[in-house]
């Protein structure tokens, strides 16, 4: 089964439940693996105690436009779908918007002068771990400055599936655009983490519609249950979502995870919290 863990913003504890349930799993006797998809900002396996097994460089396709052959006939942009090329016939002006280019090929397919040829660009790296001696940590880190981490997530969601776990947990990039979409249509199973806050009922009302139209199953965990109000329990209550587990406010939670710490390993009540939640997963599975 292939769970991810996402959340409609940054800084909900997304990284903390993919640690904290991971590590529960394993000791729980789970076959398990973590993948880290966040490639802009990859810290989730920094908690482990991991060995480096290997590393990998993602490429993506680049057209390569040699002005100089161009006829400035505006095919190669007709063809793009993504508006990733500007032609201007009148200045003999023709620009790659790098950015917007998803490396389809389809404006080498077009040009017929040989003004188009093939290239690569860096996307980031896909490193691989060992952890309690077998290889099931995988994380994606993006190139700074590259526009679009879809191939890369793609790439390190491939890696894993090279192998056979029981459980897969993949930990999402924030958000609902390309990247989060990209980790959700591996999985199985999607936990949003939220926050009783106004912020946190908008990017989750966001995040749940996103997976409503992609017909995935997903659960909700609250994280800092305390703070905030009650509007994200009415949402959930007069929605019948599944609340899956609720995480207290805790200073000793914060502290722990501050340090780096795996807090089901320090914390009876997490402990219990987490185990309760992985009762529920595998249980929707039997
Ligand atoms: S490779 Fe595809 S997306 Fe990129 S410029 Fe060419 S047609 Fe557009
Ligand atoms: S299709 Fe080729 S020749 Fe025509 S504008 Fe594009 S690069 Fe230039």
């Amino acid at each position: 089964m292939r769970v991810a863990i996402a959340s409609g913003k940054g800084g909900t504890g997304k990284t903390f439940v993919s640690v904290n349930l991971f590590r529960t799993f394993r000791q729980l006797g789970y076959h398990s693996s973590l993948v880290d998809c966040d490639t802009e900002t990859p810290n989730t396996l920094a908690f482990l105690s991991k060995i480096p097994a290997g590393e990998k460089t993602i490429m993506e396709y680049r057209p390569k436009i040699d002005a100089e052959k161009c006829l400035f006939c505006g095919r190669c942009a007709e063809y793009c779908e993504y508006n990733a090329i500007i032609v201007v016939p009148e200045s003999r002006y023709i620009r790659l918007l790098n950015d917007l280019c998803h490396g389809c090929a389809a404006c080498r397919v077009a040009c017929t002068s040989g003004a188009i040829t093939d290239s690569e660009t860096t996307v980031g790296q896909v490193y691989s771990f060992n952890y309690e001696k077998e290889l099931c940590l995988v994380e994606g880190r993006m190139r700074p400055g590259h526009a679009s981490s879809v191939p890369l997530i793609k790439a390190v969601t491939n890696t894993a599936f090279a192998q056979t776990f029981d459980y897969t947990f993949y930990d999402a990039p924030p958000g609902t655009s390309c990247p989060f979409i990209q980790t959700v249509v591996k999985a199985d199973y999607v936990i949003l983490v939220t926050e009783p806050t106004p912020f946190g009922l908008s990017d989750l009302r966001q995040a749940i519609e996103t997976l409503q139209t992609m017909d995935k199953p997903f659960g909700i965990i609250i994280n800092r249950a305390g703070l905030g109000d009650r509007e994200v329990y009415k949402y959930i209550e007069s929605n019948g979502f599944d609340l899956l587990i609720e995480i207290p406010f805790s200073e000793q939670i914060a502290r722990i995870y501050s340090e780096g710490g795996i807090v089901v390993d320090r914390h009876a009540e997490s402990k219990q919290l987490f185990t309760a939640l992985a009762n529920k997963l595998t249980a929707l599975w039997k």
